[in-house]
């Protein structure tokens, strides 16, 4: 064990990690390979604002930044459909703090390196590339982003937070025989800005996630503070119409957002010059195993678990890691392999449950919001949470509005979905529910049965 320890990337997960490394007493040094975001405008294009929720807000509160970044958040009370021409609007629950916030990455991020450095205790070396660990040498390998000069760095214990692409992760794979597997969705997106209208207002609903669900692809929209939505098209990397690729050689592009998107092509003057200008961007779930290397290194966050974005849950899912890392290194003060091996023992579960759950959320945000079928289960649900909340949390509640983890959410949330089938086969209409045989149901599940049969 040492006092001195190195964190390579200083993206949510990294700033988040290194306040909670202050306070166990640690001094910390952490390498980035972009510039300063607080200082150098790096560009727009790559996920610009994101949904905070309540896994989030509360590592947020623990590392005591809550209060400056309530200043920078929008809430969004529910998803707004925007269906053939019509909206309508379903509200993500039925109390005062159900709901979520967008929230700039930059700014975000921008709080919880200000409030890394206010400890005095964290040091942060930007334009520095990490190409590779040696655990031999005990040195990490960097090129600096702007010189091209390479240099070794000398470490004792790595945290590697550095995203997806983790150079970390690939290193520690190779000398602890872990596993990556990553899983390319054959969706893409790209990001476009709808600007504010001529009065400096919004141009729709403000406090709303706006969705325009077309099953095979879709747009989103989430409210920026400047008066702009950041806007996301999900769209298929390859096909002969109706993909990235046929959008990209010559396909009509604004032919396309008018014939699907017809009500949100004209709030966009230059959409076809931002389609050709933005980046093209991929996703896939990242599923690791080898978490750790003895008490040398551990990486965490997307590094470790990546998710696909139809939950809205990656950067909540990676400040929580952050919490229960720094938990199972005060349960073991001195004994940091043990630490970190509880910390994947524990965490892996839940983290590959998030994976699963954001992309059956695909599923749900692109197509079954317009379903009736859909629609009547999520009302009951909803009714059933206010009957007897003790016993029903709707998943999406469970998943966004508690800290209930992961693993016992999806648990939880198959079962819940039985009862929800079984009272709504054949109805139409929430009126028709039988509401006794629903009372009896709900007292019915049993979550502790459930959880230790692991059904
Ligand atoms: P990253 O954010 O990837 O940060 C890694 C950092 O390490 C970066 O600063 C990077 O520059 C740096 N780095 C990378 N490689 C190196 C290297 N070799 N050396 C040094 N530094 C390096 N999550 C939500 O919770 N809510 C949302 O609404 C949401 N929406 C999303 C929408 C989209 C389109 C996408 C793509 C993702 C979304 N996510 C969302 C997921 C979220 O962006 C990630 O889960 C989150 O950013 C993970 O944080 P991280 O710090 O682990 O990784």
């Amino acid at each position: 064990m040492t006092d001195h320890v190195t964190i390579v990337g200083a993206g949510p997960a990294g700033s988040m990690l290194s306040i909670l490394l202050a306070r166990q007493g640690l001094s910390v040094t952490m390498y980035e390979s972009r510039p300063d975001m607080r200082t150098t405008d790096i560009g727009a294009g790559r996920s610009i604002n994101l949904a905070l929720a309540t896994r989030g807000i509360e590592a947020l509160r623990e590392v005591g930044v809550m209060s400056e970044v309530q200043e920078i958040l929008i809430p969004m009370m529910g998803r707004l459909i925007h269906d053939d021409g019509d909206t309508s609007m379903q509200p993500y629950g039925s109390r005062p703090h159900e709901y979520i916030s967008s929230v700039s990455r930059t700014a975000l991020t921008s709080i919880l390196l200000d409030a890394a450095e206010a400890t005095g205790q964290v040091e942060i070396n930007f334009d520095m590339r990490c190409r590779g660990v040696d655990f031999e040498a005990n040195t990490l390998q960097f090129t600096d982003s702007t010189s091209g000069e390479a240099s070794r760095v000398p470490f004792t214990t790595v945290f590697g937070t550095d995203g997806s692409a983790s150079a970390v992760r690939d290193a520690l794979v190779e000398v602890n025989g872990g596993s990556v597997d990553i899983e390319p969705l054959v969706h893409g997106y790209k990001e476009l800005t709808m600007p504010a209208g001529s009065d400096g207002r919004f141009q729709i609903e403000k406090e709303a996630l706006h969705i325009w669900p077309r099953r095979d692809f879709m747009l989103i929209a989430l409210p920026d503070l400047e008066g702009t939505f950041t806007v996301t098209l999900f769209l298929a990397n390859e096909g002969p119409t109706d993909s990235f690729e046929y959008l990209a050689s010559g396909g009509d592009v604004l032919g396309f957002f008018e014939e699907h998107f017809a009500d949100f092509a004209p709030l966009v003057p230059d959409l076809a010059d931002q389609f050709t200008t933005h980046p093209h961007g991929r996703l896939a779930t990242v599923r690791t195993t080898g978490w750790a290397h003895g008490d040398r290194a551990v990486i965490l966050g997307d590094a470790s678990h990546g998710v696909v974005p139809f939950h809205g849950q990656g950067m909540n899912a990676a400040f929580e890691s952050c919490i229960v890392l720094d938990t199972c290194m005060r349960d073991h003060p001195g004994d940091w392999a043990t630490a970190f091996a509880e910390f994947e023992q524990g965490r892996k579960p839940d983290t590959d449950a998030i994976a699963d759950m954001a992309v059956a959320n695909y599923v749900e945000m692109s197509s079954s919001v317009v379903d009736e079928r859909y629609q009547l289960k999520r009302a009951v649900a909803l009714e059933l949470d206010r009957l007897w909340p003790e016993q029903f949390t709707p998943r999406y509640a469970m998943v966004m509005f508690n800290t209930i983890p992961y693993a016992e959410v999806q648990r939880r949330a198959a079962l819940q979905g039985e009862v929800l089938e079984r009272l709504t086969v054949g109805l139409i209409d929430i009126g028709e529910v039988d509401w006794q045989a629903a009372e009896r149901m709900v007292s019915e599940l049993d979550f502790n049965q459930a959880s230790d049969t692991g059904a």
